[in-house]
């Protein structure tokens, strides 16, 4: 569905991972130009290729237009240079899961652009990184739910400093996207990933004893009705991103047991048994 009237006019994207390309996506759909850069060589041209892949598989599903679809490929445009994004209306920055590495982005952004600044980052403080950027009264936390264009949430994370204006803007562009808003106070793992850190941490504990193996559990929690098990889910997150986050909060928290890493963890990302985006993690993909 084109936006007539969008409440951003365009978007640019830091980061062409997983993240970036699937949010590049959403808004393509909505019609908005967006601009993507990574700092790896030839990421945006492949992340907007995929997105483009993605696009066109919402048109075999039905949801969305031929029409539509030409007008979306049309709004994925790679970009060179973190310049490149100087008239975005909207930045959503989806690097990786570094306070410091963020923080920099922040502070370029900001003198860069005179556009809204927003972080999809899982668990690092919205306050630090607004605070890095000079311009905390339009700097933010827009947090999407992996894959982007399937998961309904995003959390739209406040500050003390944040411009209630800028807040409204955000919470109505989430809407115009088909999403649905959930307003958050700048905590460590706002709401979910307070959830979901526990889930994720029991199950490693678990497979380092050794209860069980990880396609039995997988079967047992969806059998008990959730739509994944925790390591498919890992390894759809990606597991060297599922890390960061948990440490982060761990230390957000001063050490809080529940949030606490486990060694398989990291014993696998230092393997680059990453996931999906790797072929192999939990399970392998190169076989299937
Ligand atoms: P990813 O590893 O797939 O992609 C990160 C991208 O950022 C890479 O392409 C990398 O080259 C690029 N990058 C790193 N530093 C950069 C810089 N200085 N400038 C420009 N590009 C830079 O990571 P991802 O899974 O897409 O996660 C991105 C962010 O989204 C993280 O903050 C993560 O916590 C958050 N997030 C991830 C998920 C998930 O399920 N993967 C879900 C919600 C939020």
């Amino acid at each position: 569905m084109v936006l007539p009237n969008p409440s951003f006019a365009s978007v640019g994207i830091v980061g062409a991972g997983t993240m970036g390309q699937g949010i590049a996506q959403i808004v393509a759909q909505a019609g908005v130009p967006v601009r993507i850069y990574d700092k790896i060589p030839g990421r945006a041209q492949e992340a907007a290729k995929q997105a483009s892949a993605g696009i066109e598989r919402q048109v075999q599903k039905g949801r969305l237009s031929e029409r539509d679809a030409l007008a979306a490929h049309k709004c994925l445009i790679p970009a060179e240079s973190l310049q490149d994004l100087a008239t975005s209306a909207l930045v959503i920055e989806a690097a990786v899961e570094n306070m410091s590495v963020k923080q920099q982005i922040f502070r370029d952004l900001c003198d860069i652009t005179p556009g809204v600044l927003a972080s999809n980052t899982s668990s690092l403080s919205i306050t630090a990184l607004a605070a890095a950027s000079g311009a905390p009264e339009r700097t933010l936390g827009m947090h999407f739910f992996n894959p982007v264009p399937a998961m309904r949430l995003v959390e739209v994370v406040r500050h003390d400093d944040l411009d209630e204006r800028v807040l409204r803007q955000v919470l109505g562009f989430v809407g115009e996207l088909g999403k649905e808003a959930t307003l958050c106070q700048d905590t460590p793992g706002f709401v979910v990933n307070r959830v979901a850190r526990p889930f994720y941490g029991e199950a490693l504990r678990m497979l380092g004893e050794r209860l069980v193996e990880p396609a039995d559990l997988d079967q047992a929690l969806r059998d008990g009705g959730f739509p994944m098990g925790p390591c498919e889910l890992m390894d759809l997150i990606g597991l060297d991103v599922n890390l960061h986050v948990t440490e982060a909060m761990f230390q957000a928290y001063y050490g809080e047991p529940r949030y606490r890493p486990h060694p398989l963890q990291a014993r696998m990302v230092a393997a680059g048994r990453l996931g999906r985006k790797t072929g192999r993690g939990f399970y392998d993909y190169e076989q299937s």
